[in-house]
Protein backbone atom coordinates (compact mmCIF):
# COMPACT_ATOMS: atom_id res chain seq x y z
CA UNK A 1 0.00 0.00 0.00
CA UNK A 2 1.16 3.36 -1.37
CA UNK A 3 0.64 5.11 2.45
CA UNK A 4 1.11 8.71 0.94
CA UNK A 5 -1.70 8.05 -1.81
CA UNK A 6 -4.37 6.95 0.66
CA UNK A 7 -3.22 10.02 2.91
CA UNK A 8 -3.65 12.64 -0.33
CA UNK A 9 -6.89 10.69 -1.43
CA UNK A 10 -8.31 10.97 2.06
CA UNK A 11 -7.40 14.50 2.07
CA UNK A 12 -8.94 15.42 -1.17
CA UNK A 13 -12.32 13.77 -0.32
CA UNK A 14 -12.20 16.11 2.47
CA UNK A 15 -11.78 13.20 4.83
CA UNK A 16 -10.88 13.99 9.20
CA UNK A 17 -7.40 12.88 10.07
CA UNK A 18 -8.27 10.46 12.00
CA UNK A 19 -9.28 7.98 8.68
CA UNK A 20 -6.09 7.81 8.18
CA UNK A 21 -5.05 5.92 11.55
CA UNK A 22 -8.52 3.54 10.58
CA UNK A 23 -7.12 2.78 7.48
CA UNK A 24 -3.76 1.79 8.57
CA UNK A 25 -4.59 0.07 11.59
CA UNK A 26 -7.16 -2.16 9.76
CA UNK A 27 -4.67 -2.71 6.77
CA UNK A 28 -1.58 -3.44 8.58
CA UNK A 29 -2.69 -4.61 11.93
CA UNK A 30 -5.94 -6.58 10.58
CA UNK A 31 -5.07 -7.48 7.23
CA UNK A 32 -7.98 -6.93 5.63
CA UNK A 33 -8.21 -7.57 1.95
CA UNK A 34 -10.69 -4.75 0.79
CA UNK A 35 -11.29 -1.19 1.41
CA UNK A 36 -15.27 -2.42 2.24
CA UNK A 37 -14.00 -3.94 5.51
CA UNK A 38 -13.65 -1.13 6.81
CA UNK A 39 -17.35 -0.65 7.94
CA UNK A 40 -16.58 2.42 9.79
CA UNK A 41 -15.53 4.35 6.16
CA UNK A 42 -18.56 6.15 4.63
CA UNK A 43 -18.79 3.92 1.23
CA UNK A 44 -17.71 6.44 -1.38
CA UNK A 45 -14.68 6.92 0.43
CA UNK A 46 -14.32 3.20 0.56
CA UNK A 47 -15.24 2.91 -3.13
CA UNK A 48 -12.31 5.74 -3.96
CA UNK A 49 -9.96 4.51 -1.63
CA UNK A 50 -10.12 1.13 -4.19
CA UNK A 51 -10.34 2.90 -7.24
CA UNK A 52 -6.98 5.26 -6.04
CA UNK A 53 -4.86 3.49 -3.70
CA UNK A 54 -5.40 -0.27 -4.54
CA UNK A 55 -4.32 -2.43 -1.02
CA UNK A 56 -1.78 -4.41 -2.40
CA UNK A 57 0.63 -3.46 -5.80
CA UNK A 58 1.18 -6.89 -6.61
CA UNK A 59 -1.43 -10.46 -7.23
CA UNK A 60 -1.23 -13.74 -6.32
CA UNK A 61 0.22 -15.94 -9.26
CA UNK A 62 0.39 -19.33 -7.42
CA UNK A 63 1.67 -20.47 -4.04
CA UNK A 64 3.54 -23.78 -3.52
CA UNK A 65 3.27 -25.22 0.18
CA UNK A 66 5.85 -27.32 1.30
CA UNK A 67 4.38 -30.94 2.76
CA UNK A 68 5.56 -29.95 6.33
CA UNK A 69 3.70 -26.75 5.66
CA UNK A 70 6.65 -24.45 6.99
CA UNK A 71 7.53 -23.46 3.52
CA UNK A 72 5.29 -21.27 1.05
CA UNK A 73 6.41 -19.81 -2.12
CA UNK A 74 4.60 -17.25 -3.84
CA UNK A 75 4.65 -15.74 -7.12
CA UNK A 76 3.11 -12.39 -7.23
CA UNK A 77 2.22 -10.61 -10.60
CA UNK A 78 3.17 -6.82 -10.26
CA UNK A 79 1.45 -4.48 -12.04
CA UNK A 80 3.46 -4.27 -15.04
CA UNK A 81 3.13 -7.84 -15.53
CA UNK A 82 6.51 -8.76 -14.41
CA UNK A 83 6.97 -11.54 -11.50
CA UNK A 84 8.38 -11.71 -8.70
CA UNK A 85 8.61 -14.40 -5.90
CA UNK A 86 8.30 -14.37 -1.84
CA UNK A 87 8.96 -17.05 0.79
CA UNK A 88 7.14 -17.32 4.01
CA UNK A 89 8.63 -19.77 6.63
CA UNK A 90 7.67 -21.02 9.56
CA UNK A 91 10.85 -21.44 11.51
CA UNK A 92 8.70 -22.36 14.87
CA UNK A 93 5.05 -23.00 16.03
CA UNK A 94 4.35 -19.72 16.41
CA UNK A 95 6.84 -17.72 14.54
CA UNK A 96 6.83 -16.17 10.57
CA UNK A 97 9.61 -14.96 8.70
CA UNK A 98 8.87 -13.55 5.27
CA UNK A 99 11.68 -13.76 2.82
CA UNK A 100 11.72 -10.83 0.22
CA UNK A 101 12.89 -9.35 -3.11
CA UNK A 102 14.32 -6.15 -4.02
CA UNK A 103 14.74 -6.94 -7.55
CA UNK A 104 13.31 -8.80 -10.32
CA UNK A 105 16.17 -10.84 -11.10
CA UNK A 106 19.42 -9.27 -10.33
CA UNK A 107 22.79 -8.12 -12.58
CA UNK A 108 25.36 -9.66 -9.87
CA UNK A 109 25.32 -13.14 -11.80
CA UNK A 110 26.76 -15.52 -9.06
CA UNK A 111 27.55 -18.51 -10.80
CA UNK A 112 25.17 -20.61 -8.79
CA UNK A 113 22.29 -18.74 -8.18
CA UNK A 114 18.99 -19.04 -10.38
CA UNK A 115 17.91 -15.66 -10.01
CA UNK A 116 21.53 -14.40 -10.99
CA UNK A 117 21.21 -16.66 -14.27
CA UNK A 118 17.96 -14.22 -14.81
CA UNK A 119 20.14 -10.73 -15.45
CA UNK A 120 18.46 -7.78 -13.95
CA UNK A 121 15.01 -6.83 -15.25
CA UNK A 122 13.98 -3.95 -12.85
CA UNK A 123 14.27 -2.91 -9.01
CA UNK A 124 11.09 -3.12 -6.99
CA UNK A 125 9.12 -0.21 -5.59
CA UNK A 126 9.62 0.22 -1.77
CA UNK A 127 5.61 -0.25 -2.16
CA UNK A 128 6.36 -3.28 -4.19
CA UNK A 129 9.03 -4.58 -1.63
CA UNK A 130 6.76 -3.97 1.28
CA UNK A 131 3.42 -5.37 -0.46
CA UNK A 132 5.38 -8.36 -0.05
CA UNK A 133 5.32 -8.99 4.17
CA UNK A 134 1.13 -7.21 3.42
CA UNK A 135 0.64 -10.35 1.26
CA UNK A 136 1.56 -12.78 3.66
CA UNK A 137 0.10 -10.79 6.14
CA UNK A 138 -3.27 -11.61 4.23
CA UNK A 139 -2.60 -14.83 3.16
CA UNK A 140 -2.21 -16.07 6.97
CA UNK A 141 -5.15 -14.56 8.12
CA UNK A 142 -7.18 -16.61 4.91
CA UNK A 143 -5.33 -19.69 5.95
CA UNK A 144 -6.27 -19.12 9.71
CA UNK A 145 -2.42 -19.22 10.79
CA UNK A 146 -1.86 -19.04 14.66
CA UNK A 147 1.52 -16.65 14.95
CA UNK A 148 2.92 -13.19 14.07
CA UNK A 149 4.91 -12.45 10.94
CA UNK A 150 7.40 -10.09 12.37
CA UNK A 151 10.73 -11.13 11.05
CA UNK A 152 11.48 -10.41 7.79
CA UNK A 153 15.18 -10.71 5.73
CA UNK A 154 16.03 -9.79 2.45
CA UNK A 155 16.90 -12.56 1.00
CA UNK A 156 14.74 -13.45 -2.13
CA UNK A 157 15.34 -11.85 -5.78
CA UNK A 158 17.89 -8.70 -6.10
CA UNK A 159 20.56 -7.33 -4.67
CA UNK A 160 19.42 -4.94 -1.72
CA UNK A 161 22.47 -2.52 -1.72
CA UNK A 162 22.24 -2.31 -5.59
CA UNK A 163 19.23 -0.23 -5.37
CA UNK A 164 20.03 1.11 -1.80
CA UNK A 165 17.40 4.11 -2.04
CA UNK A 166 14.32 1.34 -2.37
CA UNK A 167 15.75 -0.47 0.01
CA UNK A 168 16.25 2.00 2.26
CA UNK A 169 12.66 3.25 2.21
CA UNK A 170 11.11 -0.03 2.21
CA UNK A 171 12.90 -0.75 5.74
CA UNK A 172 11.75 2.61 6.92
CA UNK A 173 8.11 1.22 5.92
CA UNK A 174 8.71 -1.65 7.95
CA UNK A 175 9.95 -0.30 10.70
CA UNK A 176 7.70 2.41 11.07
CA UNK A 177 5.17 2.10 14.04
CA UNK A 178 2.59 3.27 12.53
CA UNK A 179 2.63 0.74 9.74
CA UNK A 180 3.98 -2.54 9.94
CA UNK A 181 5.88 -2.00 13.39
CA UNK A 182 8.97 -4.91 12.72
CA UNK A 183 11.41 -5.00 14.82
CA UNK A 184 14.96 -3.59 13.44
CA UNK A 185 16.25 -6.29 15.14
CA UNK A 186 13.54 -8.97 13.17
CA UNK A 187 14.82 -7.12 9.93
CA UNK A 188 18.19 -9.08 8.13
CA UNK A 189 19.43 -7.80 4.64
CA UNK A 190 21.57 -9.50 3.06
CA UNK A 191 24.44 -8.28 0.16
CA UNK A 192 26.40 -9.99 -1.93
CA UNK A 193 29.77 -7.46 -0.80
CA UNK A 194 28.84 -3.84 -2.00
CA UNK A 195 31.01 -2.19 0.04
CA UNK A 196 30.47 1.38 -0.89
CA UNK A 197 27.18 0.83 0.79
CA UNK A 198 27.83 -1.01 3.93
CA UNK A 199 29.23 1.65 6.35
CA UNK A 200 25.69 3.80 4.93
CA UNK A 201 23.82 1.08 5.97
CA UNK A 202 25.42 0.85 9.27
CA UNK A 203 24.31 4.48 10.39
CA UNK A 204 21.45 4.42 8.52
CA UNK A 205 19.61 0.98 10.00
CA UNK A 206 22.46 0.81 13.52
CA UNK A 207 19.80 -1.70 14.54
CA UNK A 208 19.03 -3.68 11.28
CA UNK A 209 20.71 -7.37 10.99
CA UNK A 210 23.44 -7.31 8.01
CA UNK A 211 24.20 -10.50 6.25
CA UNK A 212 27.33 -11.24 4.07
CA UNK A 213 27.61 -13.35 1.36
CA UNK A 214 30.91 -14.31 1.19
CA UNK A 215 31.54 -17.45 -0.29
CA UNK A 216 35.29 -17.57 -0.68
CA UNK A 217 37.80 -15.56 1.14
CA UNK A 218 40.45 -15.52 -1.98
CA UNK A 219 40.10 -13.00 -4.25
CA UNK A 220 40.35 -15.41 -7.09
CA UNK A 221 37.99 -17.40 -6.45
CA UNK A 222 35.23 -15.33 -5.36
CA UNK A 223 35.61 -12.95 -8.20
CA UNK A 224 34.62 -16.25 -10.37
CA UNK A 225 31.97 -17.04 -8.02
CA UNK A 226 30.56 -13.76 -7.44
CA UNK A 227 31.81 -11.70 -9.85
CA UNK A 228 30.70 -8.12 -7.76
CA UNK A 229 34.18 -9.31 -6.13
CA UNK A 230 35.63 -8.12 -8.84
CA UNK A 231 34.54 -4.03 -8.51
CA UNK A 232 34.76 -4.39 -4.32
CA UNK A 233 38.28 -7.23 -3.45
CA UNK A 234 38.17 -8.88 -0.53
CA UNK A 235 40.57 -5.91 1.14
CA UNK A 236 38.00 -2.76 0.43
CA UNK A 237 34.74 -5.27 2.14
CA UNK A 238 37.27 -5.88 4.75
CA UNK A 239 37.85 -1.97 5.05
CA UNK A 240 34.08 -1.88 4.72
CA UNK A 241 33.20 -4.57 6.92
CA UNK A 242 35.39 -2.69 10.16
CA UNK A 243 33.88 0.77 9.61
CA UNK A 244 29.91 -1.00 10.16
CA UNK A 245 31.46 -2.76 13.05
CA UNK A 246 33.60 -0.04 14.71
CA UNK A 247 30.19 1.89 14.43
CA UNK A 248 27.26 -0.18 15.11
CA UNK A 249 29.22 -3.02 17.35
CA UNK A 250 26.50 -5.26 15.58
CA UNK A 251 26.91 -8.89 14.69
CA UNK A 252 27.64 -10.02 11.00
CA UNK A 253 26.41 -13.08 9.64
CA UNK A 254 28.51 -14.46 6.73
CA UNK A 255 26.48 -16.59 4.55
CA UNK A 256 28.61 -19.30 2.81
CA UNK A 257 27.63 -21.70 0.29
CA UNK A 258 29.47 -25.02 -0.18
CA UNK A 259 30.21 -25.89 -3.08
CA UNK A 260 32.22 -29.41 -3.95
CA UNK A 261 35.70 -29.41 -4.81
CA UNK A 262 35.44 -25.73 -5.13
CA UNK A 263 35.49 -23.38 -2.12
CA UNK A 264 34.47 -26.44 0.65
CA UNK A 265 38.27 -27.39 1.18
CA UNK A 266 40.57 -27.57 4.29
CA UNK A 267 42.47 -24.51 2.53
CA UNK A 268 39.11 -22.65 1.75
CA UNK A 269 38.19 -23.06 5.40
CA UNK A 270 41.87 -22.17 6.52
CA UNK A 271 41.46 -19.07 4.54
CA UNK A 272 38.28 -17.90 5.83
CA UNK A 273 39.34 -18.18 9.15
CA UNK A 274 42.07 -16.44 8.80
CA UNK A 275 40.30 -13.61 6.95
CA UNK A 276 37.67 -13.41 9.74
CA UNK A 277 40.43 -13.02 12.36
CA UNK A 278 41.76 -10.08 10.63
CA UNK A 279 38.12 -8.77 10.18
CA UNK A 280 37.36 -7.89 14.24
CA UNK A 281 36.10 -9.97 17.61
CA UNK A 282 35.12 -13.72 17.29
CA UNK A 283 31.82 -12.59 18.85
CA UNK A 284 30.98 -10.39 16.45
CA UNK A 285 31.60 -12.67 13.62
CA UNK A 286 28.71 -15.86 12.88
CA UNK A 287 28.96 -18.00 9.64
CA UNK A 288 26.39 -19.92 8.11
CA UNK A 289 27.23 -22.80 6.25
CA UNK A 290 24.59 -23.11 3.25
CA UNK A 291 24.03 -26.77 1.71
CA UNK A 292 23.72 -25.63 -2.06
CA UNK A 293 20.75 -26.33 -3.36
CA UNK A 294 20.84 -27.49 -6.64
CA UNK A 295 19.69 -25.05 -9.51
CA UNK A 296 20.29 -25.38 -13.58
CA UNK A 297 24.24 -24.15 -12.86
CA UNK A 298 27.82 -26.25 -13.11
CA UNK A 299 28.10 -26.89 -8.95
CA UNK A 300 27.29 -29.49 -7.28
CA UNK A 301 26.85 -29.18 -3.21
CA UNK A 302 29.24 -30.52 -0.70
CA UNK A 303 29.08 -34.10 0.18
CA UNK A 304 28.77 -34.14 4.23
CA UNK A 305 32.54 -35.01 5.18
CA UNK A 306 34.00 -32.16 3.42
CA UNK A 307 30.81 -30.03 4.93
CA UNK A 308 32.07 -31.46 8.46
CA UNK A 309 35.30 -30.84 7.84
CA UNK A 310 34.88 -27.38 6.65
CA UNK A 311 32.79 -26.50 9.99
CA UNK A 312 35.17 -27.83 12.51
CA UNK A 313 37.93 -26.03 11.05
CA UNK A 314 36.33 -22.36 10.99
CA UNK A 315 34.92 -23.71 14.96
CA UNK A 316 38.11 -25.07 16.19
CA UNK A 317 39.48 -21.06 14.86
CA UNK A 318 36.87 -19.98 17.52
CA UNK A 319 33.74 -18.49 14.91
CA UNK A 320 30.38 -19.97 15.54
CA UNK A 321 29.43 -21.96 12.50
CA UNK A 322 26.17 -23.16 11.95
CA UNK A 323 25.26 -25.28 8.53
CA UNK A 324 21.67 -27.02 8.05
CA UNK A 325 19.68 -27.88 5.22
CA UNK A 326 17.67 -25.75 3.92
CA UNK A 327 13.94 -24.96 5.05
CA UNK A 328 11.93 -25.08 1.94
CA UNK A 329 13.53 -26.60 -0.42
CA UNK A 330 11.08 -29.37 -1.34
CA UNK A 331 9.52 -26.63 -2.91
CA UNK A 332 12.39 -24.73 -4.63
CA UNK A 333 12.06 -22.49 -2.22
CA UNK A 334 15.53 -21.23 -3.28
CA UNK A 335 18.41 -19.86 -1.25
CA UNK A 336 20.48 -19.76 1.60
CA UNK A 337 18.68 -17.15 3.72
CA UNK A 338 16.25 -19.96 4.87
CA UNK A 339 19.13 -21.34 6.82
CA UNK A 340 19.38 -18.02 8.16
CA UNK A 341 16.10 -17.80 9.29
CA UNK A 342 16.14 -21.63 11.16
CA UNK A 343 19.66 -20.18 12.84
CA UNK A 344 18.21 -17.57 14.43
CA UNK A 345 15.26 -18.85 16.37
N1 LIG B 1 21.57 -10.81 -3.36
C1 LIG B 1 21.69 -10.97 -1.96
C2 LIG B 1 20.45 -11.49 -1.31
C3 LIG B 1 19.70 -12.60 -2.00
S1 LIG B 1 20.42 -14.20 -2.11
C4 LIG B 1 22.86 -11.85 -1.62
O1 LIG B 1 23.40 -12.50 -2.52
O2 LIG B 1 23.24 -11.86 -0.47
C5 LIG B 1 20.30 -14.88 -0.48
C6 LIG B 1 21.35 -15.96 -0.19
O3 LIG B 1 21.11 -17.16 -0.96
C7 LIG B 1 22.75 -15.51 -0.54
O4 LIG B 1 23.62 -15.77 0.52
C8 LIG B 1 23.09 -16.37 -1.73
O5 LIG B 1 24.45 -16.52 -1.87
C9 LIG B 1 22.36 -17.64 -1.44
N2 LIG B 1 22.17 -18.50 -2.60
C10 LIG B 1 22.03 -18.15 -3.89
N3 LIG B 1 21.88 -19.24 -4.68
C11 LIG B 1 21.92 -20.31 -3.86
C12 LIG B 1 21.81 -21.71 -4.08
N4 LIG B 1 21.61 -22.21 -5.28
N5 LIG B 1 21.89 -22.53 -3.02
C13 LIG B 1 22.06 -22.03 -1.78
N6 LIG B 1 22.15 -20.72 -1.51
C14 LIG B 1 22.11 -19.86 -2.54
FE1 LIG C 1 22.13 -11.74 -7.02
FE2 LIG C 1 22.33 -12.66 -4.52
FE3 LIG C 1 21.80 -14.33 -6.56
FE4 LIG C 1 24.22 -13.25 -6.34
S1 LIG C 1 23.24 -14.67 -4.88
S2 LIG C 1 23.02 -13.40 -8.22
S3 LIG C 1 23.73 -11.24 -5.55
S4 LIG C 1 20.50 -12.69 -5.80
Amino acid sequence: MDADKVAAALKDLGQPGYRWDQVRRAVYDQAIESYEEIKVLPADVRAALAERAPILSLKERRVDVSPDQRAHKALLFLRDGKTVETVLLRPSPTRWTACISSQVGCAVGCTFCATGLMGLDRTLTPEEITDQVLFWRQYMKRQGFEGRLDNVVYMGMGEPFACYEETSESLKILLDQKRFGIGARHISVSTSGLASKIPRFGRDFPQVNLALSLHAADDELRARLVPMNKAYPLSALAEALKTYLRETNRKIFFEYVLLKGENDRAQDADALARWLKELGPSSLLHVNLIIFNQTDTPHTPSDETDARRFQDRIMAAGFKTTVRQNLGRDIDGACGQLVVLENRV
